[in-house]
């Protein structure tokens, strides 16, 4: 900067400098009037002036200029030219005094010249002189100031580099020096201030540092205040599966599109949730058990170890991420990369990705375990079926809802036939193994819409939801009562019995209006089912002698 200055200011000097030289050279050189004009200019009025004093001027003139030789007047009219008379080695130049005289110097061409290289000597001596005093004035008074602005020049670009540890300095006082004193204390705030931020947010997003802090800052804010919007909205979620869905839109919207998200109960040991998109690449689901990642809680990164998971049989790379809370969740992300682009897309959203994990599992910990209270209220603990609690509260619903579809409901009630002598045989605990059992054919044989109750003892209740027709639900309950008598229980004490059960139907609304009318009509029907030999399904209709003995009481 200063020695730019310096230069630009001695380029210029240089320059007029030559330029006068060379003008005043050139023109001596060719005779031209331009030069001795002024000189000439002088003799001019003295002559126009024409009063006989100025003659005595005009001698002083001649006798102490030694480089003019003669002057003399003319009485042409022609305009000469200013001439080198060779011969006499003299110039001659004509001056126009009025319209009939003209005056003609005659100079000493030898004078002439050694007058004009004084001339020039003293010019270009003057030039360099004023030359070095401008240079060491400048340097003497800008010096310092050019000193700040390379200093904050410099000091900016290492901000730039997120270098905040610095100070600058100055020996100027006044007005200079309390800027240098701003500045220095906007760098120390600077330095507080981020050095906080940065603390902070690398904590929460463990980003490798790039050469533009200053950008990494402001991304990873706007990624954290992303983080935070999230959280929010998924604290309003209703349960797990909404939050892990939005968690899904929140990968793919990263470019994401070939990956396995899985949420596992830990407790239980099985899988509460998954989603797969595109090719899944290992056997995670069925054996997750096995699965690197969850054993060991720890990222399993194919990019940082290339082959370091075994149970990967594709060829492309992967990297696995845990998510849980050591509590009952635990969530794996299963990432698959295909090619160069999605490898560095991947590492540089990788932290981000990270940090969102690890800012949700808690909620998801808190909603799950919410979800599994819940689920004890409403679920009866031997079979995992839904317990009478629920049935109360879900049948006006399943009824209003089966009223606005215009859909038909189909009752089934299943008791195991002669349980007590499973009870009295081998024992309570092969009783509990028999329902538990039976409890499993339901489940199986039932759709996910559809609803499964522990009505009693070993009484079951089982709701269809969209039945088209009364031979749906015949069908199912066909179905469940094959499956019974077919499967072998295989008791605690080594033994395997088979049992088998009845079960009764109704359909709503074709023959009851209300949700517990049906209920009991179900209960007529299973009645009959018993009465009229055992291990069979009746649909229930008027005729039922049980039915007329409970409409007449
Ligand atoms: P039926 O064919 O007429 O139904 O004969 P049943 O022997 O099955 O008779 P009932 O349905 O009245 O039997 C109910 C028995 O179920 C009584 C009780 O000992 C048994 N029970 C009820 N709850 C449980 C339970 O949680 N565990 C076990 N092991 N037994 C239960
Ligand atoms: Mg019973
Ligand atoms: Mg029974």
């Amino acid at each position: 900067m200063k020695k730019r200055i310096l230069l630009i200011i001695a380029l210029i000097m240089i320059i007029t400098t030559t330029l006068r030289t060379v003008a005043i050279t050139y023109s001596f050189l060719n005779f031209s009037n331009t030069v001795i004009q002024n000189e000439n200019n002088f003799k001019k009025s003295i002559f126009l002036n024409s009063k006989p004093q100025d003659y005595n001027k005009l001698i002083n003139i001649i006798n102490n200029s030694s480089h003019i030789k003669n002057i003399a007047i003319l009485k042409t009219y022609k305009n000469l030219k200013t001439i080198y008379d060779k011969k006499d080695k003299t110039i001659i130049s004509y001056i126009k005094l009025n319209k009939k005289n003209i005056i003609k110097i005659t100079y000493d061409a030898k004078e002439y010249y050694e007058k004009l290289f004084i001339a020039l000597i003293k010019l270009i001596t003057i030039g360099l002189i004023s030359l070095v005093i401008i240079i060491l004035t400048v340097n003497y008074y800008l010096n310092p100031y050019l000193e700040i602005f390379e200093n904050i020049n410099k000091s900016t670009k290492k901000i730039f580099k997120g270098k905040f540890d610095q100070q600058i300095s100055t020996k100027l006082k006044g007005e200079a020096k309390d800027f240098v004193n701003s500045y220095n204390y906007f760098l120390n705030k600077l330095k507080e201030s981020f050095g906080v931020i940065e603390n902070k947010y690398t904590t929460l997003i463990e980003k490798e540092k790039s050469s533009d802090p200053l950008n990494d800052a402001k991304e990873t804010i706007e990624q954290l205040s992303e983080i935070f919007k999230f959280k929010r909205l998924i604290e309003e979620d209703l349960n797990i599966e909404s939050v892990l869905n939005r968690l899904i839109n929140v990968i793919k919207n990263q470019g994401i599109n070939n990956f396995i998200l899985i949420g596992i109960d830990s407790n239980k040991k099985e899988i509460i949730y998954e989603k797969t998109e595109e090719e899944e690449c290992c056997d995670v689901k069925e054996n997750f058990l096995l699965c690197r990642a969850y054993r060991t809680k720890n990222e399993i990164n194919s990019l940082k170890y290339p082959g370091i998971c075994q149970r990967h049989f594709c060829e492309n790379n992967y990297i696995c991420i845990p998510f849980s809370n050591s509590g009952n969740f635990n969530g794996i992300l299963k990432i698959m990369i295909n090619n160069e682009n999605e490898k560095n897309s991947i590492k540089n959203m990788l932290p981000f990705l990270k940090a969102y994990l690890n800012e949700i599992s808690s909620i998801l910990e808190s909603k799950y375990t919410l979800e599994l209270l819940h689920q004890q209220t409403i679920k009866d603990p031997l079979t995992g079926l839904f317990n009478r609690r629920y049935l109360e509260n879900t049948l006006p619903i399943l009824i209003a809802s089966a009223n606005r579809e215009n859909k038909k409901l189909g009752f089934l009630m299943i008791d195991i036939d002669h349980f007590k002598q499973v009870n009295d045989t081998y024992g309570h605990k092969s009783g509990d193994i028999t329902l538990e059992k039976l409890s499993e054919i339901l489940k199986k044989s039932i759709r996910k819409s559809d609803i499964a109750v522990r009505y009693g003892g070993e009484e079951f209740l089982i709701i269809l939801q969209n039945i088209k027709s009364i031979d749906d639900a015949k069908k199912v309950a066909e179905k469940i009562k094959n499956t019974m008598e077919k499967t072998e229980i295989e008791l605690d004490n080594g033994k395997s019995i088979i049992k088998t059960v009845s079960i009764g139907i109704s359909i709503y609304p074709d023959q009851c209006k209300k949700g517990w009318e049906c209920i009991k009509l179900a209960d007529i029907a299973l009645y009959e089912a018993k009465n009229t030999g055992r291990n069979k399904v009746v649909l229930f209709n008027k005729e039922i002698k049980e039915y007329q003995n409970y409409i007449s009481s």
